[in-house]
């Protein structure tokens, strides 16, 4: 332990060595929050505390994992397995197979201890009959979109029943009837969703006091990281195991330490809100605060553009660290021609400049990026993985629209047809599938053989054959359009006119609308694509597609370039960062700069920014394209503001010399390929790692085209704008850091007012007040008293009569069915319900 605490600074030290009350730990980037962390744990191992006691909440499975094994090595792993560490659905799902037999919901819901977790499939069905049974339709109502408002709803801790009660428009009435069905649904199954593993839990400790005793006597010692991107159950989850409504003086030999940062909350589109960590103090009063002002990651070029870039955002409390790794390289930023040249001046620079893969990461905003780089990469033969996303072929929609084309191309391909010939959803079920193939099997022919002449058959129904009739129209138009437009505008007509983009567009969700980016990109490549045989595109395409899929599936390597995400990035450290895709519109996205759009949104985005600056250890590079497809058109981007805030001093600029790389890149693409075929045709090189050397390196007008140096343009720099001071570095520091100290209350206040977590907090409260009267009285006042079936007045769904008394403990709810308004559920303890 000494030699592990001799690795800290003072204020490190102090974190880890504070064994009692709530402390938290507010500092920027890479200052050892997640280190602090680790070491706090063993050292309450180190001192006596059993490991049954610890309870450790990271971000992600992965951090876990990594957490694991740190621990493991310095404690055992045999320790380590007695500890719960995992991310808030991890220990919720723990918990809760041990107690949800001991929930009631306060409409009597129970579930037994087998219940199962339904995922996103699941839950789409779920929805999918609720919508039939409620009679609407599901082009007005996208399954994924009322998915994604329940979820919302969950995350903000309202029930179906809340949700009703808020729901002002016709819509968001009727939506809260499919939430309502929904959750019928799910308990009939005795499953749950994800957002339910949350929530059931925090309402299972809140109103089961034996199971809330059980875990807070269980976890003495609580930790989290990333605490900035908590949501308001996940801060309930903790308040209830840490404090569960003690006094500090009845938590004594208890700890709860939370680290994080609030210039890297960056999940607000999740429900994640930095205002509970800006809140903490309030809600522990005597905690304890400790800030980290030393940077360990980053050398000080990277740090100062981090710094300068986030000083930008408004809502922040000020903070500023400070890296002792030395100036280190300037940051290279390379304007490219294309998304094509953009790609391969990355992908040249690792070829050249980096020697261990596992320390290299390219990032982007939106997942649809990916491609350019992917291809690139495969080209030249450098393995690379995918953190928290699939490689760009393997994407659902990418293979969905392939699987078309493929069909396009030959229609009796019946894998692919199985594949699309519900996708989007034309109501021809697995039966009538499964018939079709059985017809085919029998008559040896192809699927398509059968749907062609389906009305030959009898075993099918008139609306089924219409329906399989209806497919092959769909597929003849398409067809007739294959030679009458061009090869992008192919693509693009078959996305559009199966209905693809529709359905994607209806959904309107986060998910739906990265996959309409991706099958935009997918239209790029049709247009970057040039092939060799113009009366076969189509079919070399394909050809292409099949063998970037087959190069792509890399054996697994310990030696790859890692692609992600920003959001993905987060509390991960790499020696040299791409950056890849500034330009405003991409990064900060278009979403956050519409007219629609809020202050706060491109205050996320520039958090975003800095997390991604903030990965980097060594060496940084950006670039953006001056030209880009959309859609396969050609548009112009300016560059990204946030490259204007970065300080000129600190970067070198770069921009390519105007020669476009798409032809050579195509050419060397092809070569690669080409050559992959012939070294397949005799001996197969399967390895696709560093270095393999089946691909000749960039040379020529390729190399060329990026290496010329654009000297700065003196048009903005906030570093000349500073006062200039006789202070060391350091000195500086200290003086600006007393400044901000003294502004910092004043802006936790502003900040905090209007604080819509404060709002929830308190309706909860007066909820969980007015339900514990109920409880402790059973002469309750305010309950209202109906009989079966009673006629009454609601106040907002109008006249109905009572159908059902539902019961559960002393709480007590109606379902009232009010006619075309359909049936509800009203608590008793809602006044505006009289009898009529
Ligand atoms: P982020 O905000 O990105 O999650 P963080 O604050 O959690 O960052 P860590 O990941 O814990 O920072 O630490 C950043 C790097 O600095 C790690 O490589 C860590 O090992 C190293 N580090 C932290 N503290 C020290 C220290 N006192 N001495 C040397 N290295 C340290
Ligand atoms: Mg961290």
């Amino acid at each position: 332990m000494e030699e592990l605490l001799k690795s800290l600074n003072d204020r490190q030290k102090e974190a880890v060595l504070e064994k009692e009350g709530a402390l938290l730990v507010l500092a920027g980037a890479g200052s050892g929050k997640t280190k602090v962390l680790t070491t706090r744990i063993v050292n309450l191992v180190k001192s006596g505390v059993s490991p049954y006691k610890i309870l450790a909440v990271t971000f992600t499975n992965k951090a876990a994992k990594e957490m694991k094994e740190r621990l493991s090595k310095m404690i055992g792993e045999e320790v380590v397995k007695k500890m719960w560490v995992g991310t808030f659905h991890n220990i919720c799902g723990r918990i809760l197979r041990f107690d949800i037999e001991n929930y009631q919901s306060p409409d009597g819901k129970k579930w037994d201890k087998n219940y199962v977790i339904y995922d996103d499939t699941d839950t789409n069905t779920i929805i999918k009959n609720a919508l039939k049974k409620l009679n609407l339709d599901e082009k007005v109502y996208a399954p994924k979109l009322i998915k994604a408002t329940i979820s919302n709803a969950k995350s903000k801790m309202q029930d179906a029943y809340t949700f009703s009660t808020r729901a002002r428009d016709y819509r968001t009435q009727r939506i809260s009837e499919i939430y309502e069905e929904y959750e019928k649904q799910l308990l009939l199954n005795n499953a749950i969703d994800f957002d339910d593993m949350l929530l059931l839990t925090v309402n299972l400790l809140s109103t089961n006091e034996e199971v809330r005793n059980k875990y807070h006597e269980r976890f003495s010692h609580i930790l989290v990281d990333e605490f900035q991107d908590t949501n308001l159950s996940q801060y309930m989850l903790i308040r209830h195991l840490y404090s569960n409504g003690k006094t500090d003086e009845e938590l004594k030999g208890r700890s709860l330490c939370v680290v994080g940062d609030v210039d890297q909350s960056i999940y607000s589109w999740r429900g994640a809100d930095y205002k509970i960590i800006l809140n903490f103090q309030t809600d522990y009063k005597n905690t304890k605060l400790i800030k980290l002002e030393q940077n360990y990651r980053s050398v000080s070029t990277i740090l100062d553009a981090a710094n300068a870039i986030i000083v930008n955002n408004a809502e922040r409390v000020s903070k500023n660290l400070y890296s002792t790794k030395g100036k280190g390289e300037k940051i290279e930023i390379y304007e490219a021609q294309d998304e094509s040249n953009e790609a391969y001046y990355v992908v040249n620079k690792i070829r050249n400049n980096v020697s261990n893969l596992n320390e290299c990461a390219i990032l982007y905003r939106t997942n649809s990026q990916s491609r350019a780089l992917e291809e690139a990469l495969i080209s030249q033969g450098i393995s690379y993985r995918m953190v928290g996303g699939l490689k760009f072929y393997e994407r659902k929609e990418i293979k969905d629209i392939i699987a078309y084309l493929k069909l396009l191309y030959n229609r009796h391909d019946s894998q692919s047809l199985k594949r699309i010939i519900n996708v989007p959803k034309r109501s021809i079920g697995d039966s009538t599938v499964k018939k079709v193939q059985d017809l085919a099997g029998s008559l040896d022919c192809s699927l398509f053989d059968i749907i062609e002449d389906i009305n030959e058959y009898d075993d099918f129904s008139a609306s089924v054959k219409l329906k399989l009739s209806n497919f092959k129209l769909l597929l003849d138009k398409l067809d007739e359009n294959k030679d009458k437009l061009s090869f992008p505008e192919f693509v693009a007509f078959v996305i559009e006119k199966t209905g693809y983009l529709a359905e994607l567009k209806a959904e309107d969700t986060e998910e739906s609308r990265s996959r309409i980016e991706n099958l935009q990109e997918l239209v790029n490549v049709a247009r970057d694509f040039s092939p060799e045989d113009e009366d076969n595109v189509l079919g070399e395409f394909l050809a292409q597609v099949a063998l970037v899929t087959d190069l792509d599936e890399t054996p697994d390597t310990d030696n790859a370039v890692t692609l992600m995400t920003l959001h993905a990035a987060k509390g991960l450290e790499f020696e040299t960062v791409f950056l890849a895709g500034l330009e405003e519109g991409i990064f900060p996205h278009s979403r956050s700069l519409g007219d629609y759009s809020k202050p706060q949104d491109l205050e996320e985005e520039r958090r975003l920014m800095y997390v991604g600056v903030t990965r980097a250890k060594q060496k940084l590079y950006i670039t953006y394209a001056k030209r880009r497809q959309m859609w396969g058109k050609t548009v112009y981007y300016p560059p990204s503001r946030f490259l204007e805030e970065i300080p000129y001093n600190l970067t070198d600029r770069h921009v390519s010399d105007g020669g476009s790389l798409s032809d050579e890149r195509t050419s060397t693409f092809r070569q690669a390929v080409s050559k992959l075929k012939s070294d397949r045709s005799g001996y197969v090189e399967k390895t696709n790692s560093f270095g393999s050397g089946f691909v000749a390196p960039l040379q020529g007008p390729q190399m060329q085209s990026i290496s010329k140096v654009v000297k700065p343009k003196p048009t903005y720099n906030p570093q000349k704008d500073q006062p200039k001071t006789n202070f060391t570095k350091r000195e500086a520091f200290v003086v600006k850091n007393e400044q901000n100290k003294i502004n910092d209350e004043e802006k936790v206040k502003k900040i905090l007012e209007n604080n819509p977590i404060q709002k929830l907090l308190e309706e909860r409260k007066k909820k969980e007040a007015a339900a514990a009267a109920v409880y402790s009285s059973s002469t309750s006042i305010t309950q209202k008293e109906f009989q079966k079936g009673d006629r009454v007045f609601h106040g907002k769904f109008g006249i109905g009569h009572v159908e059902e008394i539902k019961e559960s403990g002393s709480s007590k709810s109606y379902l009232i069915d009010f006619g075309k308004q359909g049936k509800k559920l009203v608590d008793s303890l809602y006044q505006n319900l009289k009898k009529f």
